[in-house]
């Protein structure tokens, strides 16, 4: 039975790359009928928090990559968290030493330091030189019975390789002769990191390890320990890294990278999963649009490509444009009335504005935040309160439509524009003559000539307001248009 994981650490949030890993993984067992499990990896119990524990799964739930075994699920091959399988490591450890992989060390720190300075005069790799590799018991018994602290390190091999056939890059070779013994229980009896994750890929029956390309070096130490358990090695594929457009490792530098900023941000999490699926898988198709339940049915382990995925916020983002029209109007109108709701925009998160504002927007946005700042913009004209109100009503009886006609007239014919041209004088001396055509003055002229041309009953002065939007206008000074 196909049977693989996901092993966060939880010492922070849910980045894009550990999200991929969970995705192929989750879209492997689904996609052979197998188990998806969730398994912590908090052996490092200085930087793992029960926060980051809690973020991590909230995401992978938001994601919708559901597990069937782990934290909060149980399972029969629990704990799920390698803070509570410690026995299980010392057992296992035991039985290393007992049957001559695992032997006792007793250098201290300062001797082990020196080790490593006389390597580096040699110009030798800084591996473990083998002292206790040999001891005879007696000389162990010694050192146990005056309660020197010892680590227990792992006997490699002096020399020949270690093969394995990756599923995604093909043949990984290592010689064994550039790795020393090493560790895999401290001397204050913690299991070391590749010493766990061993015991608990075999113990809980993994068939399958798919992770992050930066864990091939564990690999090797990894399967050594498979070895001399006894335990039949998984398959394993090694996923290759997420790069910046520049190429180099995306880091929190090139801005958003994990899965709860992109949330905050208004990213659906469809389009998340779809466009980190294509982060070094594709169908074999043109087709770039996948939904979770398409991804399943297509899904390979064949088709993930070797080489570095660039993760381009720009096509992420139209992406989710892809989805947030392609999923169902009423779920997509709820999401965006409670954000327009809570963000005050609407007083209410449902009806028929919210409706009609959502079709009036929907195909110029492509993230459900983007539609904040047109709408509180189209909304903060007050058409409504300007035109219902009395003074308003008193403008356009008083011959707003002809004033308009009249405006329309001096603009067609270049003679506002040119007037505009000159500055202050140049406007005073058009409106002064406006006016006499016209047979207005006072407030009968200006009123309605400020509404025509600010859209606004009341504001400064209204000479020096036409000429600072014909100059800003004219020079391309304005930020954002309101369209
Ligand atoms: N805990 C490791 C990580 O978060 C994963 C190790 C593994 O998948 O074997 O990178």
């Amino acid at each position: 039975q196909v049977r693989v994981r996901f092993a966060p650490s939880p010492t922070g949030n849910l980045h894009v790359g550990g999200a991929r890993t969970a995705l192929f993984n989750y879209l492997f067992a689904r996609s052979k009928g197998g188990k998806f499990i969730i398994r912590i990896e908090d052996t490092d119990l200085d930087r793992s928090t029960k926060e980051s524990e809690e973020a991590v799964l909230r995401d992978l739930s938001w994601l919708g990559l559901g597990w069937d075994e782990g934290p909060g699920v149980g399972g029969n091959y629990g704990p799920y968290r390698q803070s509570e399988r410690n026995s299980l490591y010392k057992h296992y450890a035991e039985k290393l030493l007992q049957s001559g992989h695992v032997y006792r060390c007793f250098c201290s720190n300062e001797e082990l330091e020196k080790m490593k300075e006389i390597a580096k005069l040699k110009q030798l790799p800084p591996v473990y030189t083998g002292k206790w590799a040999n001891a005879t018991d007696e000389e162990v018994q010694e050192e146990l019975s005056k309660g020197t602290p010892y680590t227990c390190r792992f006997r490699v091999p002096k020399e020949g390789k270690l093969k394995i056939n990756d599923l995604i890059r093909g043949e990984v070779s290592w010689n064994l002769d550039t790795l020393g013994d090493f560790v895999i229980m401290r001397s204050n009896g913690q299991p070391v990191y590749n010493f766990c994750v061993t015991v608990d890929d075999a113990s809980m029956a993994i068939s399958h390890v798919i992770r992050a390309e930066e864990h091939l070096p564990n690999t090797l130490r990894q399967a050594l320990i498979y070895k001399a358990l006894g335990f039949s090695m998984p398959y394993f594929a090694h996923v290759s890294l997420i790069l910046a457009p520049d190429r180099s490792k995306l880091s929190k530098r090139h801005g958003a990278t994990s899965v709860g900023q992109f949330r905050e941000m208004g990213y659906l999490p469809q389009a998340m999963v779809n466009y980190l699926a294509l982060l070094g898988w594709g169908d074999g198709s043109e087709n770039e649009f996948f939904t979770l339940e398409q991804l399943v049915q297509k899904f390979t382990i064949e088709r993930v490509n070797k080489s570095g995925a660039i993760f381009d916020v720009t096509k992420l983002r139209w992406m989710n444009g892809l989805h947030l029209r392609s999923l169902p109007t009423g779920e997509v109108i709820k999401l965006i009335g409670e954000r327009w709701k809570s963000n005050g925009i609407l007083t209410e998160s449902e009806g028929l504005i919210v409706e009609e504002a959502f079709h009036l927007l929907k195909d110029g946005i492509d993230l459900i935040t983007d539609s904040d700042k047109v709408l509180s913009s189209l909304l903060s004209y007050p058409l409504y309160a300007t035109l219902t109100s009395a003074e308003c009503k008193s403008v356009i009886d008083d011959g707003l439509p002809d004033v308009a006609a009249s405006l329309l007239a001096a603009f067609d014919g270049g003679e506002l524009l040119g007037a505009l041209e000159e500055g202050q004088s140049g406007w005073q001396k058009w409106v002064k003559s406006f006016g006499k055509s016209l047979k207005r003055k006072g407030k009968s002229l200006f009123m309605p000539l400020r509404v025509l041309l600010t859209g606004k009953l009341h504001g400064p002065e209204m000479g020096s307001t036409v000429l600072l939007l014909y100059k800003a206008g004219k020079s391309g000074a304005v930020a954002s248009q309101v369209e």
